[in-house]
């Protein structure tokens, strides 16, 4: 078996919070238990919100934690031409189709099928599944309207994706401390899910499928919040003829109201806690990583 490679991939969209410390200190704890290595990965295909400062926060956030990784740290703004070339394939397939919709026609198509009564799946996240409006557009009409520079995202055609790869599929969740089992998934609860944005020519779900096969990523370790979306690249990586890593999806650290930490809710960040003279010790210690007595 091939040694275990992990991976922490945060977005710099903002600075590391103790959700995402908690993250990158599981992952190393668990690298440690296997035998394994650990990577930085950065994800920061968003050309609005990923900032240079906040990679380079990133970086000291968690060297100041006492997390070290190799170098070179994988960008993926710097694989761009890859993704798109995977988006293509899918394309050519038929796996994949450019959907012209903007935002608000989506919505208003959903409400107008909610207000005829139709009643619509949503996705495990609680958006509405994309009611289809591209999906069989003639062939000749989207590749005018791609050629005449339309604003588009593409969409997985989620009914040739599954009969393209057939039967139930499973995934492999691991348990750290040994042990692993099954999991079905069931990647039709994410309907025609976007998997090329209208700015750049990939997604967050391709992306991460594309990366962890690129980076022989082994075991993939991140929060619950993203265990469904486990089901959809699993997928992708079957459509793709890509390996599947084992997953572990760890429970979230949440605030006092019970809520997910996010820069957006107020929470302290770890440069806000070290500039309050808290030291990685205790920031450690406070989230079960005190060192062995
Ligand atoms: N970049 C994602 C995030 O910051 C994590 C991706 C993953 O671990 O699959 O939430």
């Amino acid at each position: 078996m091939n040694a275990p490679v992990l991976r922490f991939a945060p977005s710099p969209n903002g600075r590391l919070h103790l959700g995402h410390a908690y993250s990158a200190l599981l992952n190393a704890r668990i690298a440690g238990i296997l035998g394994g290595r650990l990577l930085l990965r950065i994800e920061d295909i968003d050309p609005v919100r990923s900032r240079p400062e906040f990679i380079a926060g990133i970086v000291e956030d968690l060297a100041w934690l006492g997390l070290h990784f190799p170098e070179p740290v994988r960008r993926q703004s710097e694989h761009i031409a890859e993704y798109r070339a995977s988006l293509m394939n899918l394309g050519e397939r038929g796996l994949v189709y450019p959907c012209f919709c903007s935002r608000g026609a989506v919505a208003a198509r959903v409400a107008a099928l909610a207000a005829e009564e139709i009643d619509r799946a949503t996705d495990p996240d609680g958006t509405p599944h994309y009611p289809g409006t591209c999906r069989h557009l003639p062939a000749g009409e989207a590749a005018a309207r791609r050629a005449a520079g339309e604003p588009h995202t593409w969409r997985l055609d989620m009914e040739r994706a599954r009969a393209e790869a057939p039967g139930l599929q499973t995934w492999t969740d691991f348990d750290p401390d040994g042990g692993e089992r099954r999991v079905a998934s069931d990647p039709t609860r994410w309907g025609d899910a976007l998997v090329g944005r209208r700015d750049v020519p990939t997604s967050y779900h391709l992306s991460v499928v594309l990366d962890d096969a690129a980076q022989g990523i082994t075991h993939v370790v991140r929060g619950q919040d993203l265990e469904a979306a486990t089901d959809l690249h699993v997928l992708l990586q079957r459509l793709l003829g890509l390996p599947s890593p084992a997953y572990h999806h760890h429970a979230l650290i949440v605030d006092e109201a019970g809520g997910k930490l996010a820069k957006s809710r107020g929470s302290a960040s770890l440069a806000d806690l070290r500039g309050r003279g808290d030291g990685p010790e205790s920031v450690r210690a406070g989230l079960g990583f005190a060192p062995e007595a």
